[in-house]
């Protein structure tokens, strides 16, 4: 049998070497290095070439309910023998999408109350831009174009949220420029790689003062809206200074201007509330959903928008909006979200996270700052970063940083425990459903990872 699946195995690679070409992958590499073929998942684990591998990162920090629950797949069974599909668009709707939309608006902070459905974290971004043109505009104030995004942000893989994204890297290789899109980047709340020797108060004035001094230069008479993740997942976690989010949401507010928070990954439960919105005490005009809304068991995703922007899109005039998928408000995808709402909700894990696994696992992480390479550990609920620094007091980092990282990662990996390594840090974003126990396993073998590596 083990012959049998290592031969199964290796066509797979043979295949996937020839044909498939790999998200944020170089395609060059493929042909060198066999891709690890992942055959099966269940809870915290997933299972691959004969091994399981505790998934420190639940995917890419969307699996917040745990792998292949049987619950998910009746739930995708009964409803495609039901309603297999059926579009949205016109006046048409399904039993699964009105549920969904009302029970986002239920969940969501204030007046977040209208919920348009896409397919990707990417896609809900795109839609917004496009709203947000539409907002300006039937407003009569077209000439507000310009859109605030922050250095290190990641909004999306489309040509328009491409160019949100706050990483050179992800932009150049495409001709694009931000000022295709009227998009300036600003300061990110990042205080170990910018805040020197100030104090949060201190760096959460400095990193405001930035938005707000861009605001100035630009115009605010043509400033659109202001896009912010309420922490920076991708970037290595970067959890910003308390006063940060209030401030900027008041900033906008002053100005007029829609503040956009990109819940894509701090959505649903993953830094101990619904919403990071209520973590961090704000609330934005428009906010995208995408990962925890399905703990990726379907591509599905929402942008919701506040009363007051719907009353604008709304309009006086009769007019459609011009825009959707084939697949938007999916029956399928829409009964599966339903059903990752329940879970959460009547298994308690958006509380236990906020309450008692959380702070267990940020206090066990923490512990990790006596260790060698590691500059700094931040977290919130059930996410964290690592940061690798060569130089503890100084701050310095390796220059081949993801190099130090990529061995970290692999070190760990030897252990059993996927965690990421992005930019400067190592994240984890485990399913919520995680124990003690497991905490502890991955928090040791990032130590000897660590010991291992330096
Ligand atoms: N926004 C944030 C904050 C993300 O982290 C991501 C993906 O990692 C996206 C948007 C894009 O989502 P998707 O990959 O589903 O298009």
């Amino acid at each position: 049998a083990r012959a049998e699946l290592m031969a199964a195995i290796a066509g797979w690679q043979n295949q996937d070497a020839r044909h498939h070409l790999h998200p944020f992958t170089d395609p060059a590499l493929m042909d060198q290095v066999p891709p690890f073929i992942i055959d099966s998942a269940a809870g915290m684990y997933v299972g691959g070439q004969g091994v399981r591998l505790l998934d420190a990162m639940g995917g890419l920090g969307c699996v917040n309910i745990g792998y292949g629950r049987p619950d998910m797949a009746d739930i995708a069974a009964d409803t495609i023998r039901t309603l297999s599909y059926y579009h949205c668009f016109s006046a048409a709707s399904n039993p699964y999408a009105a549920e969904l939309a009302a029970r986002i608006a239920a969940l969501a902070p204030g007046a977040l109350n209208h919920v348009f459905f896409a397919n990707s974290g990417s896609e809900a971004n795109e839609t917004l831009l496009k709203m947000i043109r539409l907002y300006w505009s039937r407003k009569g104030q077209p000439e507000r174009r310009a859109i605030i995004s922050r250095d290190y942000s990641y909004h999306g893989s489309t040509m328009a949220t491409t160019v949100l994204n706050g990483q050179q890297a992800m932009i150049a290789p495409f001709g694009l420029s931000p000022a295709d899109m009227d998009v300036h980047h600003v300061m990110a709340p990042f205080w170990y790689r910018h805040g020197g020797d100030l104090n949060a108060e201190q760096f959460a004035d400095q990193a405001i003062a930035a938005v707000a001094g861009k605001i100035d230069a630009l115009g605010p008479e043509t400033v659109a809206a202001v896009f912010a993740e309420p922490v920076q997942a991708t970037a290595g976690v970067i959890i910003p200074p308390d006063a940060y989010l209030p401030r900027l949401a008041e900033l906008c507010r002053m100005h007029g201007i829609l503040l956009v928070a990109d819940e894509v990954v701090c959505g649903f439960g993953r830094t101990g509330a619904w919403f990071a919105q209520e973590t961090f005490g704000f609330e934005a005009d428009m906010m995208t959903l995408a990962k925890g809304l399905s703990s990726a068991y379907a591509p599905i995703s929402a942008a919701v928008v506040s009363d007051a922007v719907l009353d604008v899109i709304k309009g006086t005039e009769r007019e459609v909006f011009q825009h959707g998928f084939t697949t938007s408000a999916h029956p399928v995808m829409a009964a599966l979200a339903l059903k990752n709402i329940d879970i959460l909700a009547q298994e308690d894990l958006v509380k236990r996270t906020r309450d008692s696994i959380g702070p267990y696992f940020a206090s066990k992480l923490k512990e990790l700052e006596n260790r060698p390479l590691v500059g700094e550990v931040r977290a919130t609920g059930l996410m964290a970063g690592v940061e690798i620094a060569k130089n503890k007091t100084t701050r310095e980092q390796y220059l081949l940083d993801m190099a130090v990282c990529d061995k970290v990662s692999q070190a760990c990996l030897m252990r059993g425990v996927i965690v990421r390594p992005v930019g400067n840090a190592i994240v984890i974003c485990p399913p919520l459903i995680i124990q003690r126990g497991e905490v502890d396993y991955i928090v040791r073998a990032m130590g000897e990872a660590l010991e291992e590596v330096s």
